[in-house]
């Protein structure tokens, strides 16, 4: 089992940590909030000073951060802590052009890295649940794999340092434009006398049929455990929308990519947050596209 150094024990970080304690690994935590650091420690982690500190003697150190500002930052801190031939693995969602930044100040210092931001949320961050998309080279992925398992359930090599950044805000851009498409789906069949149950059923056995539809489904009833049926209390905060949405059109920007759809509908949530609905999840959308109605 290794030595662990998890940087970020946050809302995803914390419950990350624990998991890793729990498949046997030895975890030394840092973190600036003093709550984190208190439940890392209940959770079995042993808690660090510094993250310099933290990152010493570690066979493997993991980020879960903020930003890309967050994640440059702390790297270039304790790189020069972390042991030659030790292994980096940053999982926070941050534009490519940081975490290729960061691949490189690991490079540099002879330390293997990997960018593997994740999909599922704090419950899967809490049930060992999570998606990884892992960018780097094959020696480190090989590496960081059996360490990503005992946090996840698929883990998928996407490519070299970045790559999984750039599979993170792609997925993230269809699953913000297809939440709009179904909110917009179900309050046009309201207007028009459809029940949510009719719709639902047609939909998720046709073309119409999606993740957001069917296993996020936002209104309340067809799908019980999504977000609809309690209020839109996250899961998945708009204002985490938006930070991937504006990753995304920053990315597009750079490369010269048309999004059209993925502008528009950073554009929606951005009013939506605006309005002060930021904490609610993102399937909350469709509360602001019924309050379109009769406005354009
Ligand atoms: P969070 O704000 O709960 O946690 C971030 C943690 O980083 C905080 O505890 C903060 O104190 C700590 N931190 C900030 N700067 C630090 C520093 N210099 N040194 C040590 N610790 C520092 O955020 P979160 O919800 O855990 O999200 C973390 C990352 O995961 C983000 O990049 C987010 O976009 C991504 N993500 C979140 C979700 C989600 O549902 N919450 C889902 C997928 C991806």
């Amino acid at each position: 089992m290794a030595t662990i150094a998890f940087i970020g024990l946050g809302n995803m970080g914390g419950p990350m940590a624990a998991n890793l304690v729990k498949a046997g690994h030895k975890v030394v935590g840092f973190d600036l909030v003093k709550s984190s650091l208190d439940q890392a420690k209940a959770d079995g982690a042993t808690i660090a000073d510094s993250a310099a500190a933290a990152v010493k003697g570690a066979d493997v150190v993991i980020t879960m951060l903020p930003a890309g500002k967050h994640v440059v930052s702390v790297w270039s801190d304790i790189i020069p802590s972390v042991a030659k031939g030790a292994l980096m693995i940053d999982c926070s969602t941050i534009d490519v052009e940081s975490a290729r930044r960061a691949h490189a100040l690991a490079g540099k210092a002879s330390v293997l890295s990997v960018d593997a931001p994740v999909s599922g949320g704090t419950g899967g961050a809490k049930g060992a649940t999570l998606t990884f998309m892992a960018g780097g080279d094959d020696k480190a992925f090989a590496a960081a794999k059996p360490v990503l398992e005992a946090m996840g359930k698929k883990i998928v090599h996407c490519g070299e340092g970045g790559a999984g950044q750039a599979a993170k805000i792609c997925n993230n851009m269809i699953l913000g434009i297809s939440m709009i498409a179904v909110g917009e789906a179900f309050a046009l069949a309201e207007k028009l006398g459809l029940s949510h149950q009719a719709l639902f059923d047609v939909s998720s056995t046709s073309s119409g049929q999606c993740w957001a539809l069917t296993s996020y489904c936002p209104v309340p009833g067809p799908v019980p455990a999504s977000p609809a049926n309690n209020g839109y209390k996250p899961g998945f905060a708009s204002a985490l929308m938006v930070k991937d949405l504006t990753l995304a059109q920053d990315a597009a920007n750079a490369a010269g990519a048309a999004t059209p759809l993925g502008k528009h509908a950073q554009e929606i949530y951005e009013a939506f947050d605006a309005a002060g609905n930021g904490g609610v999840d993102f399937s909350g959308i469709i509360q602001h596209v019924r309050g379109l109605a009769g406005k354009s």
